[in-house]
């Protein structure tokens, strides 16, 4: 298949192309009746909106939302095992679930009866696989929803499915070649893993293959390895997010700037410690409202995933928000002058610049203020001339923050197994 007829095309083209204004309405009219389902079926929810002080009709807007607290994947399995197996969250009885998953930490998750319950046939369509393709899928098809849930929705769209699942390099190599298959969904660190290994057994990845597409979820994808998968093997990637509680979230078009929010929930990036609306650019929690859901009608969750989203509009023509970069999780943050910084980003920073072996950013209090640095150590033969400027740049885009910079030699980072050093002192 021609790669534009890949790019081209919405699952829904009404729904995603609706004027922000227009879908905002029908977001907020779905929330007012999930509130009111939410409230009659599921007693964990009825609890939230009473601890604060609302009643369903009290919520009518995106805004209003906030007055209602965060539900955070990390308590899940407390409040499951408080009020077995699904927390009270759970709007029917057992007897109306497809499928019951048990996923890491032992979360349990419902699978409803409705079709496309995960939301993510659409996420396929627009990530780019059409009907005929015949799709690798890697993610695991026991306890957790991973496989089933990408499986059913393939092939609702008209995808042939191989069950892969996870492990098994070779078979999987196998299965690509002699299958002729064309597309692959899984973490992007397996297809690699997959190429490579084809490579070693000698063949040509990209003459003897016939893979046209992969999509990629659950890990991060970096730019250098897209590029790679992308330039030498020929293969459209594309990504999305999507968790075992509440399924498909966003997802890229074929503009590669960013995750649309999907069209049926709601999602939110948040201070994490206050559960305040942020805006766009500023990084915080990834929270979200399953709308109309009878099953799971789970009202700001807290996914733990954080980001930050841009609202500018998508020459794909789809309206909704998108979400960036994803940066880390929320229990590896630092927060600064207010902003939350986190590892992967110092990372992220220092990666930028081959003059830098190392790098640390550490956070300091002076006069009841935040005083960030950012300490580099140069790899062997390389100058600082000129670099300072340059790595401050990097720092204020990727981190949001101004950090003064120093080159310092090895021997001078305290810790060096931390990305991040808080030296503040609470007293
Ligand atoms: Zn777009």
């Amino acid at each position: 298949m021609k790669k534009d007829e890949r790019l081209r095309g919405y699952y829904d083209e009404e729904l995603e192309t609706l004027s922000w204004k227009e879908k905002r309405r029908l977001l907020e009219q779905r929330l007012q009746r999930t509130l009111a389902l939410a409230f009659e079926r599921a007693p964990a929810m009825r609890e939230k909106l009473e601890a604060a002080g609302v009643g369903p009709t009290d919520i009518r807007s995106l805004e209003d939302l906030q007055s209602l607290s965060i539900t955070p994947k990390s308590k899940m399995r407390q409040l499951q095992q408080s009020s077995p197996p699904f927390g009270g969250f759970l709007g029917v009885g057992l007897d109306q679930l497809r499928r019951i998953y048990s996923s890491p930490g032992v979360i349990f998750d419902p699978e409803g009866l409705q079709a496309d319950y995960w939301r993510l046939q659409g996420v396929f369509f627009n990530t780019g696989f059409r009907p005929g393709d015949r799709v690798l899928n890697t993610f695991s098809y026991h306890l957790t929803p991973g496989g089933l849930m990408c499986d059913e929705a393939l092939a609702g769209i008209g995808c042939t499915v191989v069950p892969g699942g996870i492990g098994n390099t070779e078979t999987q190599v196998q299965l690509l070649a002699e299958l002729k298959l064309t597309g692959f969904v899984g973490v992007p660190s397996f297809l690699q893993t997959i190429i490579e290994r084809a490579e070693q057994d000698g063949r040509d990845f990209r003459r003897e293959f016939h893979l046209e597409i992969a999509v990629t979820a659950g890990e991060m994808l970096s730019d250098s390895s897209r590029r790679s998968l992308e330039e030498d093997y020929g293969i459209l990637v594309r990504q999305f997010l999507a968790t075992a509680d509440v399924g498909g979230i966003a997802y890229e078009c074929a503009e590669k700037n960013g995750m649309h929010f999907v069209d049926y929930r709601i999602v939110e990036v948040v201070n994490p410690e206050t559960g305040m609306q942020l805006g766009p650019g500023q990084i915080g929690e990834v929270v979200v409202t399953l709308l109309e859901n009878p099953v799971y009608p789970l009202i700001r969750f807290g996914t733990g995933d954080l980001s930050y989203y841009e609202e500018a509009p998508c020459p794909c023509g789809r309206t909704s928000p998108r979400l960036m970069k994803l940066v880390g999780r929320v229990d590896q943050v630092t927060k600064v002058r207010g902003m939350f910084i986190h590892p992967s980003q110092v990372e992220e920073v220092a990666a930028a610049f081959p003059e830098i072996q190392s790098a640390q950013a550490v956070v300091e209090r002076e006069e009841e203020r935040d005083r960030l640095s950012f300490r580099a150590v140069l790899a062997k033969g390389s100058s600082p001339e000129g670099l300072a400027l340059s790595l401050q740049e990097k720092i204020r885009s990727v981190l949001k923050l101004r950090a003064g910079v120093e080159f310092v030699g090895e021997e001078d980072i305290q810790a060096p197994e931390k990305r991040i050093l808080d030296l503040r002192k609470w007293e």
